[in-house]
Order: structure tokens, then C-alpha cells, then sequence
């Protein structure tokens, strides 16, 4: 960073000495302290210019358009962030209202529940949402979650249930997880994570009854963020371009820099997915016979880590069952901290931040008052 650059971060980083008149428009003040003037730096055609002295007379970026573009650049990074909220018990789900008040109490076969009504829109409901005629309580369900997707296995969570005096199939767990799966992904597949520029591919095979299956996955760099998986049969052979699809539909970019190991896939994937006939905008294929060839050895420690969980936690599912799969990467992206990353998650680097104590329970209310899955309906599980 250069002098005038500096102190251009110096200065957006006091939002009191440049003032915004338009998006074209902005006004800096002079960083002089003998004399109270603001410059004026308008957007052209060639970019910013700047009425000061430096500007005017050394024809150089100043400090004052260094201002003005980190400015506008840290306002488009909040304005990117996204925080998903626990849904607060206090409030009415239709209208948000705070007017509300208890009124009866449902009865079924799981229980019985207080109910609420709003004094503003006239609905009632219970303060359930997501968890409506569910055969344990939503901290039951989650733990069950967290639990299958650290990589217990079924049995363990079955005794863990038993213990809190929940005796269910094991059928009736998997129907949780696969509903609860889908709901999430519907919720979270319309957020948009922000990535970094080097994205890398990966499998892992794993015997299915017999048969060999593979599971790719593309994955962010900086953040860890999982983008988008795929699940075939054939090592090298399989068309693959539908995991890179699913990541620029997801993502809304493609990245400069894409990491493989050497094959053909991989590359066929890319030339159909990423090339482009620009030679300026074309994302960069860097395919390694010995794959984890550019990196140091943290980073590298840090994904073979990764895919030894995966593995395990894949290895468990017992066959390559796509709900399940994908409420991994749920869990990968948004629930469990990484050592790696500082405690975080990846969404967080990712500018995704899920609050709460139980981030399994945050999404989930999220996702059922978005997607309507709400309290006057029957939801029905097995
Ligand atoms: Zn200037
Ligand atoms: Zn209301």
C-alpha cells in the first residue's frame, strides 16, 4: 500500500470526513488541519477525479479518491453480510406484532401445547415453529442431528434419544432428518455465500454394497465454504459439469483460480462450466498429479483433516444417500466451528452469520417461516 493509499483507508475508516451526495458524487475533507475545506471527487468516464491540489497538479490518485473507493467498498461489504436471527418468542410469525396473547391450549397425541393469539391480525399459534406435532422436542431432534452429523452412529443416537425418553424408529429418525434436510437447503440455497477466487474439486469413493460410489465436492479456499457436491458412480469417466453449474448458480461468480487433481473430468467439467473464449476473464485450471501441490503444510493438514471427516461421517450414512449428504455440508457450512478457521464456520467467512446457542434451531425456524412450512398446518411425519 502507497502513501496516498493509506491514508485513503485512514480517512474511510472516519465516516464523518467524506459525505456521500450521490452515487457519482462524494465530498472528502481536507486532511489539513489549518484550514476546514472539503474536496470534491466526481465519478467520469475514466474514473474518479478530484479537485485538490494533488490531484489537480501531479495528475495521481489522491488520498481523497483512495477515501472514497475504500469507503464505498466497506459499504458494499456490510451491505453483503447476512445474519440469521433466532425467531424471537415475543413476536406474532404473521405480522410480527407484540400485541399477542394466551389462549387455550392444543391438545394431540404428543401433548399438550399453549396457544397464542395475535390482538393485531387474529391468527393464533404456538410458539413450535418448525416443530408442530414433532414426537420430541425441537432440542431432541437437533441434538439427533449434530450428533449423526459429527459422525455418531445411528445407534448411538437411538441410546442418546432413549436416555431423554424419546423411543422412536429408526426409520422415524431418518424421516426427521430428511425433512428437516430439505427444508433447510431450500432456505439456505437462496443466500448467497461470499467467496474468495480459488475453488478446488475433490472426491472420495466409498464401497456402496459392493460397488464403488464418488463423492465430489467443490470447495471454496479461503473460507472452507462446501459450494456444491455431486454423487456418481464412475471414477474419470462421469460428467461432473453439474457440480461447477450448481456452484455459479449458488455463488453468482466464477472463480479465477480452479484446482484439481489430473483428471479428465475434472478438466472437461471446466471447459464446459468455467473457460471462457476471453483470455482476460478466463478462470485459471491448475490440475496437480500430486493434488495438495500448492499448499503449505497447515493448509494442507487442515483439508486432508476435512476429508478424513467427511469420510467418516459419509462412511456412516451406509449408502450415498443425497438428503443425508447434504445435511452434512449443512453442517459443515453453517454449524460446526472449525479449529482451522478460528472457532468460526465457514458462512462466517463466507459473511453468513447464523446467532443463537443451537444453530440447527435458528435455521430451521428461519426456514419454516420462509418457506410457509408454518403452525396452522398439519405437518405430518412418520
Ligand atoms: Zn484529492
Ligand atoms: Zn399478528
Amino acid at each position: 500500500m502507497n502513501y496516498r493509499e493509506q491514508s485513503g483507508k485512514q480517512i474511510a475508516e472516519r465516516p464523518d470526513h467524506i459525505k456521500r451526495i450521490d452515487d457519482n458524487w462524494y465530498q472528502v475533507k481536507s486532511q489539513s488541519l489549518s484550514y476546514d475545506s472539503w474536496y470534491d471527487v466526481v465519478s467520469t468516464e475514466t474514473g474518479f477525479v478530484c479537485d485538490c491540489p494533488d490531484h489537480q497538479q501531479r495528475k495521481v490518485k489522491c488520498k481523497h479518491i483512495y477515501a472514497v473507493e475504500f469507503s464505498k467498498t466497506i459499504r458494499d461489504e456490510i451491505s453483503k453480510h447476512v445474519t440469521i436471527s433466532p425467531i424471537s418468542t415475543q413476536n406474532c410469525p404473521s405480522c410480527n406484532s407484540e400485541n399477542i396473547i394466551k389462549k387455550g391450549i392444543r391438545k394431540n397425541r404428543y401433548g399438550s401445547i399453549q396457544k397464542y393469539t395475535c390482538r393485531d391480525c387474529g391468527k393464533w399459534f404456538v410458539f413450535n415453529l418448525g416443530f408442530e406435532k414433532m414426537r420430541a422436542s425441537p432440542e431432541a431432534i437437533t441434538s439427533a442431528m449434530q450428533l449423526r452429523f459429527s459422525g455418531e452412529s445411528l445407534r448411538n443416537v437411538m441410546t442418546f434419544l432413549k436416555l431423554q425418553g424419546i423411543e422412536v424408529s429408526y426409520v422415524t429418525v431418518h424421516n426427521w432428518t430428511k425433512k428437516y434436510v430439505s427444508l433447510m437447503q431450500k432456505y439456505l440455497d437462496k443466500i448467497t455465500p461470499q467467496l474468495g477466487d480459488k475453488w478446488r474439486a475433490d472426491e472420495l469413493f466409498l464401497k456402496v454394497k459392493g460397488n464403488m460410489k464418488y463423492l465430489y465436492a467443490l470447495m471454496d479456499d479461503d473460507t472452507r465454504y462446501w459450494i456444491a457436491k455431486q454423487v456418481s458412480d464412475n471414477k474419470y469417466k462421469d460428467d461432473i459439469s453439474k457440480m461447477l453449474r450448481d456452484g455459479k448458480e449458488l455463488t453468482g461468480k466464477k472463480p479465477k483460480t480452479f484446482i484439481t487433481d489430473g483428471a479428465a473430468n475434472f478438466h472437461q467439467a471446466y471447459m464446459k462450466e468455467f473457460w471462457t473464449r476471453q483470455k482476460e476473464t478466463r478462470p485459471e485450471h491448475i490440475q496437480h498429479i500430486h493434488f495438495k501441490g500448492d499448499m503449505n503444510n497447515n493448509k494442507m493438514e487442515r483439508i486432508n483433516g476435512e476429508i478424513r471427516d467427511r469420510e467418516k461421517v459419509v462412511r456412516g450414512l451406509k449408502k450415498m444417500d443425497s438428503p443425508l449428504i447434504e445435511g452434512y455440508r449443512i453442517y459443515h457450512n453453517f454449524v460446526r466451528p472449525h479449529m482451522a478457521l478460528d472457532g468460526k464456520t465457514p458462512a462466517e467467512l463466507a459473511k453468513i452469520t447464523v446467532e443463537g446457542r443451537n444453530k440447527w434451531l435458528t435455521i430451521i425456524q428461519n426456514a419454516s417461516k420462509v418457506t410457509g412450512v408454518n403452525t396452522y398446518n398439519e405437518v405430518t411425519t412418520t
